[in-house]
């Protein structure tokens, strides 16, 4: 159930990933779309304050410059005709569009009114008179306390409606009146439909009033006022020249009285929808009112300013990056896949290999016991059950040292201590022959390797046992019949040695007197000094009558007494060389054969032999060569000469005709000495063995020739006594070559 754990976690990783991704990434857009809209919304709300500050100017522009101008006119001149205010207004009106008149608004009190008109009509205008609005006609006005009459406008054109309209007839304008009287300050009047206007646009009223003199207080104003001078405004064009914008719709509205606001300019333009959140409200004051201007951007605005490609490419960013981290987080899952089926391969690998290890381990001949650091046994396989005679669950969670006597246990855990504290091996790889327990207490030789592991991070170490009880038991046998061996070598060389010794001395004795023995019995034979004169005194004596039948057996006897005597001579010569012989042999063998090494010449060791053995060559009509150069070498001088001697004496023994060489030369500090013989030859199946002890090839010229086989035993030993090596080369019925070398030093 677990293995599937891990790919649902990282489809849920995935899938979260995404999610979280997509969220984010359309939040942040969001975020930035929001942001972009604060920005879009600052800028405008800039530009409205811009705007309304405009509207707020150009509002200044119109009471201070255009209705103060006129107000100074009014106050310096004691009396202001008709013309004169014509001359003075004209300019400014044709300089403000906004202005749809600029006019002068008398106070006349009743006793005036007639004058009023008079003066009106002399000024031109016939049908003056001062009028108000009754019935929905325009009448002339009744009589009251006094008439607020329009009285100059300007510019006529268009205006003339308005002349002699009493201003006081109408509540809108009376009240503005009224306050601007008592306040002394320019007074707008809320939303006016102008009688003159045919763009049908809303507009307003602003009354300053004129006073005689400065007044302060609001009784003294009422008393001292002379009349008013009165701004007809057109609002459209005022927005339009002021804040006209074709990027902004606009609304304005008189909200004096909040429950009643008035639309002063309503924008026509219908296209654009109030519904894009962004707008801007700014309230200003004119003249004694307040008005709220509003601003909406137009849709061109907002494509101009808002930067809708910067929130996409963010959103593409962030899903991009979304992206790519699923890709990831997929690259990973299917590594973790990969990696997974490599794991569990690995771990089938690991089954298989612990299996055939346990295997290995269950099957092993040898003991192979694991412990910790400190002594406790963790495994222990069948042949160390088999060796110890324990069962794995007896051993397994207690001390090793319960399968060693001390103090093999207490060096074993010094051993493994040392190694865990210095790193140093003393037993660890090594090996070592130890002493073991079985469980019924026998103490037992065996052979213990350890080395050490680490598995999951703990050191364990791992011993090798093999039980030597029977290798040791075989082992001292094998010691003791070596040592009797020797003991019996040691007795034969010894035996030899005396028996040598004892055999030789009298045989020395008899082969110096059989000579005496032959010579006696061949009386012809006597020769030299060394004639004893018994056997001179004998032989005359014999010589006296040799018909004598008793001289004549005598005679008989002592020739068979001299055959006798030869024979036995000749077999007394070979004893006695079979004796020197094993006397060498046994001497090199026990060790005994001393050399007396010196430097001496090859060449004149060489040129002796050779000319002793030349009687013997000659003998056989073979020709006996010395030839090449050597050096000196350090040997021992009787020995050298008796290898040659055999080696000579051989070639010339197995040679019947040709010649035998000595040969010489000087090789790397080494004199090689070859014998070369045109002899019988040695069969090549017999060339590996004429080394040996009692070696005689199996031919004809062997038997014929006769020797004791111990030869080149002998010889062979004595070179390599000298630290030399000999070889041969033989080839049946051509010859042979006896090669040794001896080194210089
Ligand atoms: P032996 O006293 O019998 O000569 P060696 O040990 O000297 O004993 O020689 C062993 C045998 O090797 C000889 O009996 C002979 O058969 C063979 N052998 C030695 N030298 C020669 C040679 N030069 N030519 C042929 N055979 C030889």
């Amino acid at each position: 159930m677990n293995k599937n754990i891990k790919p649902v976690w990282f489809s849920l990783a995935i899938i979260l990933t995404t999610t979280i991704g997509i969220v984010f990434s359309i939040s942040a857009s969001f975020t930035t779309y929001n942001l972009e809209h604060k920005r879009i919304l600052a800028e405008f709300r800039q530009l409205a304050i811009d705007r309304a500050a405009m509207l707020n100017q150009e509002n200044k522009a119109i009471n201070l410059e255009v209705l103060e101008g006129i107000r100074g006119l009014f106050r310096s001149s004691k009396k202001v005709t008709r013309a004169e205010f014509k001359t003075f207004v004209t300019g400014t009106i044709t300089r403000h569009s906004t202005i749809q008149a600029l006019e002068w608004i008398p106070r006349i009190t009743v006793s005036k009114r007639d004058q009023y008109e008079l003066e009106a009509r002399t000024d031109g205008l016939t049908n003056f008179q001062i009028r108000e609005k009754r019935n929905g006609q325009m009448l002339r006005a009744n009589n009251r306390e006094e008439y607020f009459p329009v009285y100059f406008v300007e510019p006529l054109a268009g205006n003339t409606k308005a002349l002699g309209f009493d201003l006081a007839s109408n509540k809108t304008r009376l009240d503005a009146l009224i306050k601007s009287r008592d306040s002394g300050k320019p007074v707008a009047t809320s939303r006016i439909t102008l009688v003159q206007e045919t763009a049908k646009q809303a507009g307003f009223l602003v009354f300053l009033p004129v006073y005689h003199g400065e007044p302060k207080t609001i009784s003294e104003r009422r008393e001292h006022l002379v009349g008013f001078v009165l701004g007809v405004f057109r609002v459209g064009n005022m927005i339009e020249r002021s804040i006209g914008d074709a990027e902004i719709k606009i609304h304005l509205y008189d909200v004096s009285d909040p429950i009643k606001p008035q639309l002063l300019y309503p924008s026509e333009r219908q296209d654009i929808p109030e519904t894009s959140g962004i707008f801007h409200t700014h309230q200003l004051e004119v003249a004694g009112r307040v008005w709220e201007l509003q601003l909406f951007p137009t849709p061109t605005y907002l494509k101009e300013h808002h930067n809708t490609i910067r929130s996409w490419l963010i959103l593409m960013i962030e899903l991009i990056f979304t992206f790519l981290i699923m890709l990831r987080f997929k690259t990973a899952a299917e590594r973790h896949a990969i990696i997974e089926a490599k794991v569990k391969e690995r771990t089938e690998e690991l089954k298989d290999s612990e299996a055939r290890s346990a295997a290995i381990v269950n099957t092993a001949v040898n003991g192979i016991i694991t412990i910790t650091k400190d002594g406790i046994i963790k495994t222990f396989n069948p042949a160390a059950e088999k060796i110890f005679n324990y069962q794995a669950d007896e051993v397994i969670g207690k001390n090793i040292k319960i399968l060693m006597p001390d103090p093999f246990y207490s060096e074993h855990d010094g051993y493994i201590a040392n190694f865990h504290h210095t790193g140093k091996r003393k037993i660890i790889g090594i090996g070592r022959e130890v002493k073991g327990r079985r469980k019924d207490a026998t103490i037992f030789p065996m052979w213990l390797a350890v080395n050490f592991a680490k598995v999951g991070g703990e050191k364990i170490f791992v011993g090798c046992i093999v039980d030597i009880t029977e290798r040791k038991k075989a082992e001292a046998l094998m010691l003791t019949a070596k040592e009797e061996a020797e003991q019996a070598n040691i007795a034969k060389s010894e035996f030899l040695n005396v028996i040598s010794h004892e055999l030789r001395t009298p045989l020395t004795v008899v082969l110096g007197n059989l000579p005496f023995i032959i010579a006696l019995g061949n009386l012809k034979l006597i020769k030299g000094e060394k004639t004893l004169p018994s056997i001179r005194k004998l032989t005359a004596i014999l010589n006296e009558d040799p018909k004598d039948p008793v001289r004549v057996s005598c005679l008989s006897v002592m020739k068979q007494l001299s055959s006798l005597g030869t024979k036995m001579h000749r077999q007394g010569k070979h004893l006695k060389m079979l004796i020197d012989d094993l006397l060498d042999l046994s001497k090199i063998e026990s060790g005994k054969m001393d050399l007396d090494k010196q430097s001496v010449s090859v060449n004149s060791i060489v040129a002796g032999v050779v000319a002793d053995m030349n009687v013997k060559a000659e003998e056989k009509g073979i020709a006996l060569i010395h030839s090449g150069e050597g050096g000196e070498v350090i040997a021992d001088e009787i020995r050298l000469r008796q290898v040659l001697i055999n080696l000579i004496g051989n070639a010339i023994k197995f040679t019947d005709k040709g010649q035998v060489e000595v040969s010489v030369r000087r090789i790397h500090e080494h004199t090689e000495f070859r014998v070369k013989d045109s002899g019988c030859g040695i069969p090549a199946d017999q060339v590996g063995i004429v080394f040996d002890k009692f070696t005689q090839t199996d031919s004809s010229a062997t038997r014929k020739a006769g020797g004791t086989g111990l030869g080149l035993a002998i010889t062979k030993r004595l070179i390599e006594l000298h630290g030399g090596q000999i070889s041969v080369e033989s080839e049946l019925g051509k010859g042979s070559s006896f090669i040794f070398i001896i080194p210089d030093v």
